[in-house]
């Protein structure tokens, strides 16, 4: 299986309808940086900032983190980084910094919210990345906002960081681009403001998906009780998808589940046309994706849901078991 996939590495993810979706790796430590070549990725979807955070008795310092980020955007050797600012709270603790004890850490003081409450720390790691970028491209996204005014506080931040790091006369990105992560149903009835201003938004379904079934991702006894390919999940996906498209926002998806051929193919047919995933994945996606008609899926979600089907699930397998792939 591992030579199939090597065999499409340098070929597009296009369907037999001729669709092309582009494949982006998540990544988090300096180990995974190599296979951005090996997995055939088009760039890091999703550069989760917190381990650097996570595998310290201490925050780290400025120097080294810019010194971190630049290695990363030397390896990525051009192709777009998506570095996400430091996301923890809830399932990701940092033990020397002190927390109250929160009845319901999912839904406490996390992210972004931590970021706004502590802007020492965020406007720290925002002047490493623009250190880091210095004369090339720069993308940062803000971890779970929930509602326009926290994006826009978080990248007056980043704007006031540009804006002295010039006076200082240092150099900067070349461009910067700044998005949102959608993580909470929130945000995807956010105005239309929101949508024009952010750069581009990337839906973080693992978070989505808990706050949209009220289910712990993290609880064993109900974290596997929804299925992704949940009628209601789909098309509340299919919506936000198309309040970006409204304002050409484009607009990712960067959660576990695109990297499962099955789901990915789903969000293909519902419009997704930007996925990142772990880069083991991206070799089984793109093969299904070579081998299958977007059109022909959407014919089966689509009678999936008129059907009051609870799941896409049963209908776009049996489908797929039909296929030769
Ligand atoms: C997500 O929530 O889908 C996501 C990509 O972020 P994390 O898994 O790091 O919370
Ligand atoms: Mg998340």
């Amino acid at each position: 299986a591992q030579e199939r996939y090597a065999s499409i590495r340098d070929k597009p993810a296009e369907t037999l309808c001729g669709t092309r979706v582009s494949l982006h790796m998540n990544a988090g430590l300096m180990a995974d940086l190599p296979s951005l070549e090996g997995s055939g990725a088009e760039g890091v979807g999703l550069f989760r900032t917190e381990l650097q955070f996570l595998v310290r008795n201490k925050v780290p310092r400025r120097a080294e983190l810019a010194s971190l980020y630049s290695t990363v955007l030397d390896a990525a050797g051009g192709r777009r980084v998506a570095f996400r600012t430091l996301d923890i709270g809830s399932d990701k603790v940092l033990p020397y910094m002190k927390r109250q004890e929160e009845p319901n850490p999912a839904l406490g003081w996390r992210a972004i919210r931590v970021g706004l409450d502590k802007a020492g720390v965020m406007r720290m790691q925002l002047q490493a990345l623009i250190r880091a970028a210095a004369g090339r491209p720069l993308t940062v996204m803000f971890p779970f906002v929930a509602q326009f005014e926290e994006f826009t506080a978080a990248r007056e931040h980043l704007l006031r960081e540009l804006d002295r790091e010039e006076r200082l006369g240092r150099p900067l990105p070349s461009k910067v681009e700044i998005g949102a992560m959608l993580e909470t149903p929130s945000l995807a009835f956010a105005p239309r403001q929101f949508f024009e201003l952010a750069d581009f938004i990337s839906i973080g379904g693992n978070d989505l998906k808990q706050f949209f079934f009220a289910a712990d991702r993290e609880n064993e006894l109900v974290r596997r009780r929804y299925d992704t390919l949940n009628v209601s999940f789909l098309t509340f996906l299919e919506q936000i998808v198309g309040r970006c498209n409204e304002t050409d926002t484009p607009v990712s998806f960067c959660g576990e589940d695109a990297g499962r051929p099955l789901e990915a193919l789903c969000f293909a047919a519902i419009g997704l046309r930007n996925l990142s995933m772990r880069p083991a994945s991206i070799g089984p996606v793109k093969h299904l994706f070579r081998k299958t008609n977007l059109n022909e899926a959407r014919e089966v979600i689509d009678k999936a849901r008129v059907s009051g089907a609870q799941s896409v699930r049963p209908a776009i397998t049996e489908w797929m078991n039909s296929l030769d792939w």
